[in-house]
């Protein structure tokens, strides 16, 4: 197998399960026009967050690592009328990007986009008394995801999912030399959920036209 028939299948998936969506083509083409990186989650990954949220029945969504809302736009649909999601981004630039496509969406009531060190804008929500989220959604800088995992705790409920993006990395993920600042956030991201007695988790290693990648998916037990 190789890297084009993973594409292909993912092709064939968007094609027989997800339906064209001229909101999400302009939110994806917009984020290319102001020359953001193409890191955004696949669509067939973006449509299991939103039945992940939906599943949980989630009211309260909060995403850690905006880039132009693709993902955002994806959540968001999966909330009732009075539901929120709060986004949070570090580079103004990608979350005025984001700011277009969620209006676009017809969600900028529901969305907030937060600019700042996802960092900085965590100990704020938990100092508004933000949560609790139903879903938390880490997609930042993969250095912090253990610190990520620790603030989603503090603005969850039991039955609350965290979901970590890129916890594969190509398969680098096994190497344990801490030579690279991603995989080394990526391992302690599985040490710490490995090791929390308030988190139930898996992950799933996955293919497709961005390559090998993969998610972990951990409830909040208590
Ligand atoms: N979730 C988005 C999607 O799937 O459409 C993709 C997010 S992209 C992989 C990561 C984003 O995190 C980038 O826009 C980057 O600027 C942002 N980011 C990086 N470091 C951050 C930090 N310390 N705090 C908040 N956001 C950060």
């Amino acid at each position: 197998t190789s890297k084009e028939q993973w594409a292909e299948v993912e092709a064939y998936v968007v094609d027989r399960l997800l339906p064209s969506d001229a909101v999400l083509d302009a939110a994806r083409a917009d984020s290319d026009a102001a020359g953001l990186p193409r890191i955004e989650v696949s669509p067939p990954h973006a449509k299991l967050l939103h039945l992940l949220a939906r599943s949980v029945g989630a009211r309260a969504i909060l995403e850690i690592g905006t880039l132009g809302g693709y993902s955002t736009i994806w959540l968001a649909r999966a909330l009732p009328e009075d539901g929120r999601l709060v986004t949070l981004e570090y580079a103004e630039a990608h979350a005025e990007v984001a700011r277009g496509n969620l209006a676009r969406a017809g969600l900028d009531k529901v969305a907030q986009v937060r600019v700042g060190a996802a960092l900085d804008s965590l100990p704020k929500l938990v100092e508004e008394g933000a949560g609790p989220f139903d879903l938390v959604f880490v997609d930042a800088d993969k250095v912090n995801s253990p610190r990520y995992v620790e603030w989603a705790l503090k603005l969850t409920r039991p039955g609350s999912l965290i979901v970590v993006d890129n916890v594969v990395r190509g398969g680098a993920v096994t190497d344990g030399s801490g030579a690279d600042a991603s995989v080394r956030g990526t391992r302690e991201t599985y040490d710490l959920v490995a090791e929390h007695p308030r988190l139930d988790a898996t992950a799933i290693q996955t293919v497709g036209g961005k390559g090998w990648d993969g998610m972990l998916i951990a409830r909040v037990t208590g």
